[in-house]
């Protein structure tokens, strides 16, 4: 409908001499236009690997997505041709990662290299209007002198000035989807906030929908619309900001707000959430918090909670808020 994206039960997989990594098992997600969904969670948790799913990055082998559907505009990307999905990269949906060094050619000119990436999927624009464009995006992520800085290369830039280039060059063929992921862990906390914003100040202008790989619930609050928390490579928790951060529901999403650092409670020791994710070569049956939670009960070990709807715009899945934990565990039990 209005959803531009709908991830509906993905399954990835990685073979290893070690066994089959389950990295993320059965997520469902929806984005629609001109909203910021921000996918939270620690790292290893399967964030990442679904990102990349939705881009087709997924190395194969050994990585393999082994069920699902990833549903962009109404058309599946898991079926899709590799060489449709070359065409849907970079125009359709677009993807920063952290080190913005990793993008960039140390060697070319980023005027250079912001025109090579617009002429790559329009091959009859001529060189004026490519670098007609290219100015034009320098003004939409705010580098100053951009008839100047188009003549430069990447090591003339800041850090900060470089991830501008870079979600420059991410958004040259007008995108309608942007995949960030912790686009802005590399940079100092000032540096951060000011990219943060421009993420913003984008979506207004252009009116793209974002998603937002971070582990950094800081910066979730600053720019999403909705958070999807993911834990061991399922989706636990999701809501809109203000669902997650007032009424938080899932143990594990009430951990990763309590070990945030807040600036009104100078001082105060962070309490970061004790014990490691379950192993995914063999994830548990039940709940993978379990282990880690303080509130698990028999039923909570033995069978995966499904979502319950707390609300039109909230959900978990836990068993604290399923009143079905009695039953099933009664059924489990015979
Ligand atoms: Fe804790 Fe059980 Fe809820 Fe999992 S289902 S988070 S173990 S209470
Ligand atoms: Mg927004």
């Amino acid at each position: 409908k209005d959803n531009i994206l709908q991830v509906k039960d993905l399954h990835v997989t990685f073979s290893t001499y070690g066994g089959t990594v389950k990295a993320v098992r059965g997520v469902h997600l929806h984005l629609k236009k001109r909203e910021t969904l921000a996918i939270v969670g620690e790292s290893g948790c399967g964030k990442s690997v679904t990102s990349n799913a939705i881009m087709r990055l997924i190395p194969n082998p050994p990585g393999k997505i082994t069920k699902g559907q990833i549903l962009f505009k109404g058309t599946d990307l898991t079926k899709v041709s590799e060489k449709k999905m070359r065409s849907i990269r970079g125009v359709d949906i677009s993807m920063i990662f952290q080190d913005p060094m990793t993008a960039l050619n140390p060697t070319l000119t980023i005027g250079t290299q912001l025109t090579e990436g617009l002429r790559q999927h329009h091959k009859n624009i001529s060189r004026q209007n490519a670098k007609e464009k290219a100015l034009e995006m320098m003004e939409i992520v705010e580098i100053p002198n951009a008839m100047e800085r188009f003549k430069q290369y990447p090591h003339q830039f800041s850090g900060g000035m470089r991830q501008r280039i870079v979600i420059a060059m991410a958004l040259i063929c007008e995108p309608e989807l942007l995949i960030a992921d912790e686009p802005t862990t590399a940079l100092d906390v000032t540096i951060q906030a000011q990219i943060l914003e421009l993420f913003e100040r984008i979506q207004e202008k252009t009116g793209i929908s974002i998603i937002l790989i971070t582990h950094d619930l800081g910066v979730v609050a600053k720019i999403a619309d909705r958070i999807a928390v993911m834990y061991a490579g399922k989706i636990v928790e999701t809501g809109t900001k203000r669902d997650i951060f007032y009424h938080p529901q899932h143990p594990y999403t009430k951990g990763l707000l309590h070990s945030v650092p807040r600036l009104d409670l100078e001082g105060e020791t962070l309490e970061p959430i004790e014990g490691t994710p379950p192993d995914l070569f063999s994830p548990p049956k039940g709940c993978p918090f379990t282990a880690r939670c303080p509130y698990a009960m028999e039923v909570c070990n033995k069978v995966f909670p499904v979502h319950t709807k707390l609300t039109k715009s909230h959900e978990v899945n836990c068993w604290l808020q399923d009143e079905r934990a009695k039953q099933t565990l009664a059924e489990v039990a015979k």
